[in-house]
């Protein structure tokens, strides 16, 4: 059984990298320009430590509770804890601290209100938290309720993770909008990336692009893109 999975996630990861690796050759990008993280939200710790054993180093939780369990599972599963953990869903402000508790990098900071809870759990940390600004890249009439901080917003922002102890801007995120075209859609997060940037020459990732559209992150520029499904398969639907 286990070794069925196994099989199934080698093939789906090196299906993965053949087409990171193919997007960055198209891009004229070197091949070890995009870093993978793979997303495994509803997959068993299991899953991850065979990951792991699979050359994998980064992955993404989307629910704080559920990270913060599995974080340990695999620790105890692989004997080791060398994976670094991103969190990437939505995040409430009173969870904030406890999520700097086992996230390496937070991608998903789209508003001021998160800094401070995430600055208190990040200075008991022995390493630095990494943020990331989520940068929407919703059109304006989008629904209510998607996240990310607007273009306008980005700046004060990431001047506000910058100031805060215990905390390192790493650079931007976006998700494409649903139904839109993604490469313009991450053309947009490039541009917000470089404003950003000329501001805080060190904050030079950007995080784009999954499943579906990483060919399209890669040519727009994505340093780190966040695959779940391809890797581990569909998840079950949830409302
Ligand atoms: C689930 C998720 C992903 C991965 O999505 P797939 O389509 O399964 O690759 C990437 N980013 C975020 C923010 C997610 O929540």
């Amino acid at each position: 059984m286990t070794g069925e999975r196994a099989d199934q996630l080698a093939s789906n990861l090196r299906t993965v990298r053949t087409r990171i690796a193919a997007a960055c050759a198209a891009a004229g990008r070197a091949e070890d320009a995009v870093a993978l993280t793979v997303v495994t939200k509803f997959f068993p710790a299991s899953d991850v430590a065979l990951l792991a054993g699979l050359g994998v180093r980064a992955v993404g939780e989307n629910k704080h509770q559920e990270g913060q369990e599995k974080r340990p599972e695999v620790v105890a599963l692989r004997g080791c804890d060398d994976l670094t953990w991103h969190f990437v869903g939505g995040l409430q402000s009173n969870k904030a601290a406890a999520v700097a508790g086992w996230a390496d990098v937070v991608e998903s900071v789209d508003r001021v209100k998160l800094v401070r809870g995430l600055s208190r759990g990040a200075v008991e940390r022995p390493k630095p938290l990494v943020v990331l600004v989520q940068v929407s890249l919703d059109p304006p009439d989008a629904a209510a309720g998607r996240a990310g901080a607007l273009a306008e917003e980005v700046p004060a922002l990431a001047e506000a993770v910058a100031q805060a102890p215990g905390l390192v801007l790493g650079g931007v995120m976006g998700v494409a909008p649903l139904g839109g075209e993604p490469a313009e859609a991450f053309a947009r997060l490039h541009q917000a990336a470089e404003r950003l940037q000329a501001d805080h020459p060190g904050a030079d990732r950007i995080s784009a692009g999954m499943s579906g559209d990483l060919e399209q992150a890669v040519a727009a520029g994505a340093t780190h893109v966040r695959v779940g499904s391809a890797v581990l398969g569909p998840r079950p639907v949830v409302q």
